[in-house]
């Protein structure tokens, strides 16, 4: 259907602009925020920052699109749709980060989460390394209502060693706050013990945890499907916390589902 042909309602209908990278493999990136945002019954828009060339054990190649195109897709994306939450994942440079900025200071109503992707689970680098990580702090995450780091990506955020316990988590989980976050969320898939917990974090308010059985069981793309499910349930009006809970038990139940490997 030609794009003027489509029905106003649908316009109107609450979107999710998701940003982010595609992943040949379709373990992660784009394929899989679509899928999650998609089963909640939740429309998404797209801008794409690069293309990627992956196995699920390799990252071969990356392909960055232009910065500008990617505020274009995102200005384009904007207009074309009722955009009631956005979306982030691999930005890939520097550059691209300050264009996902510059566009996100002109939608400042739009909630966005943020999950700061660093690395591939197939293995590489997924942003520049230097100064990219000093600007995704300095000029992208206090535009973001959320962050959703796991302990690698806190750590590296932090400048510090990976947390090990309650304490390291709160105090880099406060630095991020202090660098302008208005909420993360901590991510304890990587670590150890009975019980996967992720502990959402908003200033002057009390830490609240998120608990779930541990599985013996891993995918790719569990942090992209866990963003995109809270940026969803946001888009359809939810509060934070609400979209939180939801997500994570998104994710438990896809995780329950897979075979052990
Ligand atoms: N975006 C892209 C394009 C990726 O390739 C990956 C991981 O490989 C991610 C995001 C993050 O994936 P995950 O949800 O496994 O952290």
């Amino acid at each position: 259907m030609d794009r003027k042909d489509q029905p106003m309602a649908l316009r109107r209908e609450p979107h999710v602009l998701v940003i982010g990278g595609t992943d040949s493999s379709g373990g992660a990136g784009l394929g899989r925020d679509i899928a999650t945002i998609a089963a909640l019954g939740v429309r998404t828009c797209l801008a794409v920052t690069a293309v990627t060339v992956q196995t699920h054990d390799a990252l071969m190649a990356i392909h960055p699109v232009p910065p500008d195109c990617v505020a274009d897709q995102m200005r384009a994306a904007l207009v074309a749709n009722e955009v009631a939450a956005i979306k982030i994942g691999m930005l890939a440079s520097e550059q691209t980060i300050a264009a996902v900025a510059a566009v996100l200071r002109e939608c400042p109503g739009i909630p966005a989460v943020l999950d700061p992707v660093l690395a591939a689970s197939s293995g590489g680098s997924l942003l520049q390394t230097g100064t990219a990580l000093k600007a995704l702090k300095r000029d992208l995450i206090p535009l973001c209502d959320l962050v959703t780091p796991n302990l690698i990506e806190l750590a590296m955020l932090a400048d510090a060693a990976s947390a090990s316990n309650d304490d390291e988590i709160m105090r880099q989980g406060q630095g991020l706050l202090d660098s302008g976050a208005r909420a993360v969320l901590v991510k304890g898939g990587h670590a150890t013990g009975p019980l996967s917990t992720d502990i959402l974090l908003c200033s002057s308010e009390t830490p609240r945890r998120f608990d779930a059985p541990r599985l013996d069981k891993s995918m790719r793309g569990t942090g992209c499907m866990l963003a995109s499910a809270i940026a969803g349930y946001l888009a359809n009006a939810s509060i934070l916390e609400v979209s939180v809970r939801k997500g994570k038990q998104l994710v438990f139940e896809q995780l329950q589902k897979i075979s052990p490997e």
